[in-house]
């Protein structure tokens, strides 16, 4: 870590900075630091009812960066809540020389905070790797197929394994992407569900969306999370990688650009239609779907009749 000329810009506080917040002006300590970090993850715990009484909650974990800080987190703030229970729920896709090694990540994590961790893969679930979906050539970038596919399998397990709710990992810099993914594709339905709840699912909490990215991989650093660094393959296929790379951009030149764009959002779902659309039965698996076939179900028959 860059020793700092700075120092912390908390009150009296007289140590060395680890970071500029250029969107707060703060220059911060490591103990405020990891306060500011848990601070902004119990604000949005509370802003968002995300934790009840008696909660069982299923940690997605990939091993990154993300996931291991989140459960790391999740088991410091709440301690001493007996009455809640964490389990992790960790996909592989079938991704070669990727997956494998932050999946031992995400076991070796898992073991360390005492967590139960349940694996599942694409090729037990559904017959296939992501892998091999790519190896298909199909016109959308892999990470289309891969995010319906590990959404389905966490969904699916998370309600087998009792879990109330299921933590992801998606940060602000995840959020603010995929809000602008919206607007840049005018998808309303997606946009409202994007705070919405729908009762047919284990509903979603996301505890690390107040927190940037590079934040909070400074925070696995300082918080000697051992995180595995390997990159997904396909990451730079997709639109979604992009608009990473303007938004970096963005807030780099005019710090504070992540945070208002989710203001902004936040503004402006009060006046997203409520869904109202009743959720269907998937004529194939018969879990809740959009539509007469769900998303899954469908890739699943594209993958069989090697249409594309
Ligand atoms: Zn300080
Ligand atoms: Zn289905």
């Amino acid at each position: 870590m860059k020793k700092s000329l700075f120092k912390c810009s908390k009150g009296k506080c007289q140590n060395p900075a680890i970071i500029h917040q250029k969107y707060s002006g703060l220059h911060l300590c490591e103990p405020h630091f990891i306060e500011d970090v848990e601070r902004k993850v119990k604000k949005e715990i509370r802003k968002q009812w995300l934790i009840e009484r008696g909660d069982t909650i299923a940690v997605a974990m990939s091993g990154g960066k993300d996931s291991s800080s989140l459960l790391y987190l999740l088991k410091k703030i709440f301690h001493s809540r007996t009455d809640l229970e964490f389990i992790s729920i960790a996909v592989d896709e079938g991704i070669k020389g990727f997956r494998s090694v932050t999946l031992r990540n995400a076991e070796k994590i898992a073991k360390d905070l005492g967590v139960e961790l349940f694996s599942f893969s694409f090729k037990k679930e559904f017959g296939f790797t992501l892998d091999e979906i790519a190896a298909k050539g199909f016109e959308q970038a892999p990470c289309t197929f891969c995010g319906v596919l590990r959404r389905k399998v966490i969904d699916r397990k998370a309600k087998e394994l009792g879990a109330t709710k299921v933590a992801t990992a998606h940060n602000l810099d995840d959020e603010v992407q995929t809000i602008l993914i919206n607007y840049i594709r005018g998808d309303i339905a997606r946009l409202s569900r994007l705070r919405g709840r729908r009762n047919e699912f284990v509903p979603r909490i996301k505890p690390l969306r107040g927190v940037p990215e590079k934040e909070v991989a400074l925070y696995a650093l300082v918080a000697g999370i051992p995180i595995s660094t390997v990159q997904c393959p396909y990451v730079k296929l997709s639109f979604r990688f992009t608009v990473k790379r303007m938004l970096n951009e963005f807030e780099m030149k005019h710090p504070g650009t992540k945070y208002s764009l989710m203001r902004g959002y936040e503004r402006m779902s009060e006046f997203l239609p409520k869904e109202g659309r009743e959720l269907l039965k998937c004529e194939r698996c018969g879990e809740a779907s959009a539509s007469i076939i769900c998303k899954a179900c469908e890739i699943v028959e594209r993958m069989r009749d090697g249409k594309n």
